[in-house]
């Protein structure tokens, strides 16, 4: 019907689509073996075998990251990095704290293990458990984030240092807070004056890119120089929307980094690993490091030769761009840090 006047619109807002919603893809992450299983369309001994590692390590996916993978293929290299293994609990290697990080965190939650930079876990809630994690102690405790007391505490450590000049927020994954908490702790963190840099380090992009968004970048440009490592470790994971995620990144002025565990099955095979560094020079994301895998207490099963790493290394070396190499690095115990691992070749 036509009318002289405008009629007053509703201000109903269109429906939001819920696999784009990073609230949703939270929600509704798959966490028990029931749900997996079902998923996965697994066997009854296979879901019962998956129960008890659960009962261990804890288990959670979301939506997004599982649709990335070949659910019928026991070795896809998605499946394997989110999907719990058996070995996790019957395997007898690796230690539970390899990096000696207790023993390097002064007040709870922080950890100093270099003069000039210290880490902050502000959380041990993450949207994806990767079974190769190098912190998987944490996951004992349920989940968790930081308290305004235990803020309050590292914020007064740094204070009384004034060689830091870098701060990293770490986790689990500290992209799970909501943007207010976040923004809490980044705006007291930028208040101590000698803290010149601040870091986050983050999977979402890959398992959960919906939570980059333009809010929360938004928010995340008030608060540089400000360098955002994320965790890709195969080209599958390159998609359209992790690329959209670290191009929003970026728009806001965000260096986006990238830092891949060097796992067995995943992405030790040199094409593989061409792949996913060509595929991240493609999106802007620069290797930072690859990293061998420690010798963690239930993620033993993914470690590799360190010499097969250095040979597949020294292929890259002399194949790739040096815009696509990582540094590949083991990092030692307590206060050795991050260690190169160059065949002499490279000299
Ligand atoms: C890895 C790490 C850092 C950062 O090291 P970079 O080499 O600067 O990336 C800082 N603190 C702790 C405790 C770390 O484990
Ligand atoms: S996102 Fe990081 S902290 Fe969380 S499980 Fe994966 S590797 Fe560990």
């Amino acid at each position: 019907m036509q009318t002289k006047k405008r009629l007053p619109t509703s201000r109903r807002q269109p429906e939001p689509k819920p696999w784009d919603d990073w609230r949703w893809q939270f929600r509704n992450r798959r966490r028990t073996a029931d749900e997996i299983a079902e998923t996965l369309d697994l066997g009854r001994k296979e879901r019962l075998a998956l129960g008890e590692v659960v009962k261990t390590y804890r288990s959670a996916a979301t939506p997004y990251y599982f649709s990335l993978m070949d659910a019928g293929d026991p070795l896809d290299p998605i499946r394997r990095q989110c999907v719990p293994d058996t070995r996790e609990i019957t395997s007898e290697g690796g230690v539970e704290d390899p990096l000696e990080e207790r023993a390097h965190s002064p007040v709870p939650g922080l950890v100093h293990r270099f003069r000039d930079r210290c880490l902050v876990v502000v959380t041990n809630r993450c949207a994806v458990y990767c079974r190769h994690c190098n912190r998987k102690r944490l996951w004992h405790e349920r989940e968790k984030t930081l308290t305004p007391h235990e803020l309050t505490a590292m914020a007064g450590y740094i204070e009384k240092r004034p060689a830091i000049r870098e701060v990293i927020l770490s986790g689990g994954d500290p992209l799970t807070l909501s943007d207010g908490r976040l923004e809490g702790i980044l705006a007291r963190l930028q208040a101590i004056e000698h803290v010149e840099v601040l870091r986050i380090g983050s999977r979402m992009p890959v398992v959960l890119p919906m939570r980059i968004t333009e809010r929360l970048c938004g928010i995340l440009r008030r608060y540089r120089p400000l360098w955002f490592l994320t965790q890709f470790n195969h080209p599958r994971e390159i998609t359209t929307e992790a690329a959209a995620a670290c191009g929003r990144l970026l728009e806001a002025g965000i260096p986006v980094l990238n830092q891949s565990v060097l796992l067995k099955g995943i992405n030790d095979d040199f094409r593989i690993m061409r792949q996913l560094l060509y595929g991240l020079e493609r999106i802007c994301v620069k290797p930072y490091y690859l990293f061998q895998c420690e010798p963690v207490k239930g993620a033993d099963h993914f470690r590799v030769d360190i010499w097969d790493g250095m040979r597949m290394m020294e292929k890259l070396w002399k194949t790739t761009s040096g815009l696509c190499l990582p540094r590949y690095v083991a990092d030692m115990p307590g206060t050795q840090g991050k260690v190169p691992l160059q065949p002499v070749s490279f000299l």
